[in-house]
């Protein structure tokens, strides 16, 4: 472990996140909560992770340990009687530990999906009680292992009750007297709203049901409740953190966003350079490095391969790796297909989601085997794979907190082609608008329009297949790019120094 930061005192956190890479995963929410707190273990603080244990973890191919740390912790949850037990794991590596804590209830989470019933691909109907019980359990965990956190840092809707139920809780309990919360919000358009039938369960006074507090047209909004009662707010980029306070982007809550300004951060996410290592990742044919680059053919081959697509040297693979959802881009990408087709160029996707994405790309890709290919369903290895093997990365999104497989893509020499919009904002300079200092990483285009993607598109295809000079010096641009967590570790822990320093009690 390198030396605390100087600037900052030794914090304890207890960092809430409801999926967390090796655990469990269904986006960029997980691999944050995973390298986050080990950045900030690295700066001397004590990060624990408190999570819930859904039903696939601990199966024996997870390789996962798991030991009972606390046994048969009672909630009355409406009028049920709801017991857990807590457990814990660690995640280890070279450089830290980070102590992991895992919520038990076969009531609520003994369950093959996180948030949506995999069988009805619909919310689970009592996602309203599941995330009360994992706030609940936060202060439980503390209270019961005697440990007082300086900051509870929540994580999206899913923790968004803490700073709402610790504001109330801190009026009868000293324990939680000097603890401060911090929300940060990793994608705006997932609220965590329920019918107002929710709010007697929270065991919240009837003045926390307002339009200033977790009311949102009627509902009870968990993510409202973070926004509303947390000392401080924090999103993924800069440019999100903008973008929020607008009727475009704010999902109704720009409101209350903007009324929040000055406690609203916007920090970029960095990427685990121990996961995603171009020279030392398992999961890709050849070690690619910005002194040797030529490695990035074979992955090529090995992806074309594993996607079911011909080779062709010379012919560019466009790699994309998302959701299968409107925020995407899909629908743009739907629109430029022949585009693409007629250019000669390949494509591979790896998502999973939205069925009409679904229909319409299987329909695609058995029309046009030798040049599309498409694997739906979630896999790690894959994701790697087209990483490493793709000459260009598409991210045409609607909107992009930070996005993280843009900065994938430029440290593995894969060039992205990303809507101007969030953290890809944020990441990718444009040949057009690159300076002597910043030097070209990709194509951005700013409307979100078919004709504008295309555009990018065909600038990047076009450099890939007639400027070698300039697409190999984009390739080190993006490769040699810090994408590393340390920088925004240190902002994290500014921000908890500022919500410390606020009102706290002197000893
Ligand atoms: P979001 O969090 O909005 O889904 P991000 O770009 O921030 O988008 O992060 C997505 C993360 O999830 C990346 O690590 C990406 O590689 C991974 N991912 C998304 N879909 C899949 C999939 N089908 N299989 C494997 N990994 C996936």
């Amino acid at each position: 472990m390198t030396s605390p930061h100087p600037e900052f005192p030794p914090r304890s956190i207890l960092f809430l996140s409801t999926e967390v890479y090796p655990y469990a995963k269904t986006g960029g929410l997980a691999d944050v909560s995973s390298a986050l707190p080990q950045a900030l273990r690295e700066l001397g603080h004590d990060v624990r992770v408190m999570m819930p244990k859904y039903g696939f973890i601990g199966e024996k191919k997870q390789k996962i340990h798991l030991i009972n740390r606390l046994q048969g912790i009672e909630y009355k949850i409406g009028d049920k009687y709801v017991v857990t037990n807590l457990k814990s794991s660690a995640i280890l590596t070279q450089k830290t530990r980070i102590q992991m804590y895992m919520l038990e209830s076969e009531d609520y989470f003994e369950r093959m999906g996180l948030y949506v019933d995999l069988a009805t691909g619909k919310d689970y109907p009592d996602n309203d009680e599941r995330f009360l019980v994992y706030a609940l359990s936060a202060f439980e965990l503390c209270k019961r292992l005697l440990w007082k956190p300086d900051i509870i840092h929540c994580n999206d809707w899913q923790s968004g009750l803490v700073p709402a139920l610790l504001k109330e809780l801190v009026k009868n309990d000293s324990f939680f007297a000097d603890t401060k919360t911090v929300f940060t919000i990793h994608n705006l358009a997932y609220q965590g709203n329920f019918p107002a039938s929710t709010f007697p369960k929270l065991g919240l006074p009837q003045d926390y049901f307002t339009p200033d507090g977790l009311e949102f047209y009627g509902k009870v909004s968990y993510l409202k409740a973070g926004i509303a009662y947390a000392d401080a707010i924090t999103t993924v980029s800069e440019t999100y953190a903008e973008e929020i306070r607008t009727p475009e982007f704010g999902s109704g809550m720009e409101g209350l966003l903007t009324k929040r300004k000055r406690d609203l951060h916007g920090i970029l996410n960095g990427i685990d350079l121990l996961v995603w290592d171009p020279q030392k990742d398992i999961n890709i044919v050849r070690p690619i490095s910005p002194e040797d680059i030529s490695g990035k053919e074979a992955c090529k081959q090995d992806l074309c391969f594993a996607m079911g697509i011909p080779y062709s040297e010379g012919t560019p693979v466009l790699g994309m790796i998302a959701r299968l959802s409107d925020q995407k881009g899909f629908d743009l990408l739907a629109e430029i297909i022949d585009n693409i087709l007629k250019s000669g160029a390949q494509l591979v996707i790896l998502g999973e989601g939205d069925k009409k994405y679904v229909d319409l790309f299987s329909k695609l890709q058995k029309k046009h085997p030798e040049q599309i290919g498409i694997h739906f369903g979630f896999h790690d290895n894959l994701a790697h794979k087209i990483e490493a093997g793709s000459d260009i990365f598409l991210m045409p999104s609607a909107y992009e907190p930070c996005g993280l497989n843009q900065m994938y893509s430029m440290h593995y020499g894969t060039i992205p082609v990303v809507r101007k919009t969030g953290g890809l904002a944020d990441t990718v300079i444009d040949v057009e608008s690159a300076t002597r200092r910043t030097g070209p990483t990709g194509f951005t285009f700013e409307k979100y329009d078919a004709k504008a993607f295309w555009k990018a598109l065909e600038r990047a295809i076009k450099a890939y297949q007639t400027d070698k000079k300039l697409w190999h010096e984009m390739q080190l641009n993006g490769m040699k790019r810090d994408f590393s967590w340390n920088r925004s570790a240190v902002k994290y822990a500014e921000v908890y120094e500022k919500v410390l320093s606020r009102g706290r009690k002197q000893a």
